[in-house]
């Protein structure tokens, strides 16, 4: 008789159930055997029944755990160990002529056992296991059947089956409580692992947002244009839309350096950002594409609507004044447009026309908006 089994490996190498079942069975067959002998004393068995009864009870749970022990599938061996277990309990109640309560404690505790560790199936088995034994020994002894057990035979047997049954429980009871320690320790790493996902998430975006930004304006660099762009350009022939594409450059940036410093220049440049994101669409790609040179990446207009609203930059622009300091700075920009698909279908084409434009209004007299024509290329 040994405790439930579980799936558990506790340690390395020998599994758990080997030794727990070793200390019940040792325990539990030790009781059987003070039964049995209760029972045979005044019976004529022979010295070879008595010795074997011995082996069975005393020396088997021993030899059973050896063989386990040594085995590299620990948990395979128990298995098959209760299932030898079975085996014997039913060729030893037969050969004893099925004491009633002998038979019923040694069955019903096998029995529980395998069930406990493989269902059903673990249940079936260790039928057959004990009408094997049982088999065995009636074709060895021939068929007797003195179910009588006397009251202090009945008694012992109850009490094996007592302790045994208290134990299967406090056995169950701790597994359980390791079963529960695991699960939590399990969602404690799981709680961990999440955080730490969720920071290297953060920090993934973090970096992906730095390599598709400028630092300075917070506006997208060139290498996000390029990434983007042909995809857009793709999505407007696809639904047969304009876009437009728009190159900015302060005026005079040389001199807003000279006069207040690069600090100063920078505060310029981030005002005009500010100023871009402000009134941008959620489709509008505002890059950053040189020094004081803004490309507008712009899906979805049209040529007409390009110039308002670059006026609209370009005025709005002019009209704030930058706060630096105790001064302020007021600066312009000019603005060279080009369209797709009428100017040029790829972003160099189009960078090429509205540069054209841009290199027109600075010669215009600049802080003004000039659209790319045909002509501007001679
Ligand atoms: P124009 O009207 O013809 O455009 O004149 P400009 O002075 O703006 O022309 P230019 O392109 O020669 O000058 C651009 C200046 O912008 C030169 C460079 O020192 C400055 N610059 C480039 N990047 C930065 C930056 O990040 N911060 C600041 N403060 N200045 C920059
Ligand atoms: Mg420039
Ligand atoms: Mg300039």
């Amino acid at each position: 008789m040994q405790s439930p089994d579980a799936t558990a490996t506790v340690s390395k190498g020998v599994h758990w159930t080997v030794k727990t079942n070793y200390r019940l069975r040792a325990g539990s067959f030790a009781i059987m055997f003070a039964s049995v002998a209760l029972h045979g004393w005044d019976k004529a068995y022979s010295p070879v029944l008595w010795s074997l009864i011995a082996l069975h009870l005393l020396l088997y749970p021993h030899v059973m755990y050896w063989r386990a022990n040594r085995s590299p599938q620990s948990e395979q061996a128990e298995a098959n160990n209760l299932v030898i277990d079975s085996l014997l309990f039913g060729w030893l109640v037969a050969t004893l002529a099925f004491p009633l309560w002998i038979s019923f404690t040694v069955y019903i505790a096998s029995t529980l056992n395998i069930t406990i560790s493989r269902g059903t199936k673990g249940m079936l088995l260790s039928q057959l296991a004990f009408a094997s034994g049982v088999l065995v020994s009636i074709a060895a002894f021939g068929w007797r059947l003195s179910p009588a057990t006397d009251w202090p035979v009945t008694l012992l047997c109850l009490l094996g089956n007592t302790v045994y049954m208290i134990a299967i429980g406090i056995t169950a009871y701790s597994r359980n409580l390791q079963l529960r320690k695991t699960r939590e320790d399990l969602r404690q790493s799981e709680q961990t692992l999440t955080h730490r996902l969720s920071d290297i998430e953060a920090l993934q975006a973090k970096l992906q947002e730095q390599a598709t930004r400028d630092p300075l304006t917070g506006l997208y660099n060139r290498r996000f244009l390029d990434t983007i762009v042909e995809r857009e350009i793709a999505r407007c022939h696809r639904d047969n839309q304009y876009m437009v594409v728009m190159m900015m450059d302060v005026d005079h940036f040389k001199r807003v350096n000279d006069t207040y410093g690069h600090p100063g220049g920078d505060e310029v440049l981030k005002m005009l950002s500010a100023l871009l994101l402000e009134k941008a669409r959620a489709t509008d790609v505002p890059c950053r594409y040189g020094g004081e040179e803004f490309l507008l990446l712009l899906p979805g207009m049209t040529a007409d609507i390009a110039m308002v609203r670059a006026n609209q930059w370009r005025t709005g622009f002019a009209e704030k004044a930058t706060v630096f300091g105790a001064t302020s700075i007021q600066a312009t920009m000019s603005v060279g447009v080009a369209v797709y698909p009428a100017h040029g279908e790829t972003l160099q084409a189009l960078t090429h026309c509205a540069d054209l434009a841009l290199y027109r209004a600075k010669e215009g007299g600049r802080n003004r908006v000039v659209m790319y024509q045909p002509d501007m290329e001679h």
